[in-house]
């Protein structure tokens, strides 16, 4: 049976660390703030956003949500953006995705000062995580790539598959495994034989938004599983990969619940905390 890699677990240990870091910079009168956008009243923007607030409050950052209506102009949205970067006790911008249809996302994420853009999703940092550069690396591959490091084995030279190449989590996860110089394929809904290129996997991540998706019949024997997906399935949430059946091969597996989704909220505010500690030079 499969090792699993405990996000709240870790989570704990990353977060009393960043709530230490942060005691340290109010007493240098620095509390580092995040501000969350949310526009309209989707309900799963609803419960993330939450939770973003109720984890600055466990490691005693200040955190502020501001709420717009679901017809909010994109001018108006732009404002706001504008305000919170003039704002010096706002160290953490973030605006909740999906945002209503009629408004413009790759706009209104580039508004954000790059410094202050915690998602990582500005071009400029999207830019400096393919150069090599040290820029801002999105939450949730950056959480991924914790756990996979928490195996303790050697990364160098390892196959690692990606099923998922989106912006927020397939590429930028890509992105990091290549740093840490695995040997990277990235799949997708074209890829021929996927089933054959995840065989090969020693690290595989599961980013494909399809409850179950990837089975035990799919896993070397060994390898390292991390499940990415959030589905809802009769109220409940289930992750990518068939746990089941995957956690029989794998070596190590992420659980969903409690992997890889609790791990981007402590990237979060790791994010934040670090954003912080820039802006004290
Ligand atoms: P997207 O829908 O943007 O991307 C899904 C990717 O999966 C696409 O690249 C798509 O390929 C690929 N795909 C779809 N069907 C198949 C298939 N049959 N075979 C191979 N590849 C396929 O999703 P996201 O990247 O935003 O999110 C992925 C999952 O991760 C979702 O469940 C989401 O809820 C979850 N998520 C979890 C987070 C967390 O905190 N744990 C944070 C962000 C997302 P193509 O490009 O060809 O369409």
């Amino acid at each position: 049976m499969a090792e699993i890699l405990d996000g709240k677990v870790m989570s704990e240990t990353l977060r009393a660390e960043i709530a230490e870091k942060v005691a340290g910079l109010k007493k240098k009168g620095v509390t580092p703030g995040l501000a969350v956008i949310l526009a309209g009243d989707d309900p799963a923007s609803e419960i993330y956003v939450r939770n973003k607030g109720k984890g600055c409050q466990e490691v005693g950052m200040h955190s502020e949500t501001v709420r717009l209506p679901g017809n909010v102009s994109q001018a108006e949205l732009e404002a706001e953006i504008d305000r919170l970067n003039a704002d010096p006790g706002i160290h953490g911008i973030l605006v909740q995705l999906p945002l209503p249809a009629h408004l413009d996302e790759e706009s209104a994420l580039a508004r954000i000062l790059p410094e202050k853009d915690v998602d990582g999703f500005h071009l400029l940092n999207a830019g400096r995580l393919m150069t090599g550069g040290a820029g801002v690396i999105p939450c949730t591959p950056r959480g991924a790539m914790y756990m996979i490091q928490q195996t303790g084995l050697d990364l160098s030279g390892l196959e690692a598959v990606v099923i998922g190449r989106s912006n927020i989590v397939g590429k930028p996860m890509a992105a990091l495994l290549m740093r840490a110089n695995c040997t990277v394929t990235v799949c997708h809904s074209r890829t021929r034989n996927l089933k054959d290129h995840c065989r090969r996997a020693d690290i595989l991540v599961a980013a494909v938004g399809k409850a179950g998706f990837v089975t035990g019949d799919m896993i070397k024997p060994g390898a390292v599983v991390i499940d990415v997906g959030i589905n809802r399935v009769d109220g409940k949430v289930r992750g990518d990969v068939d746990f089941e059946s995957a956690s029989r091969v794998a070596g190590w597996i992420t659980p969903v619940p409690g992997g890889v989704g609790k791990m981007t909220i402590t990237m979060l505010l790791q994010n934040t905390l670090e954003a912080a500690e820039r802006s004290l030079g």
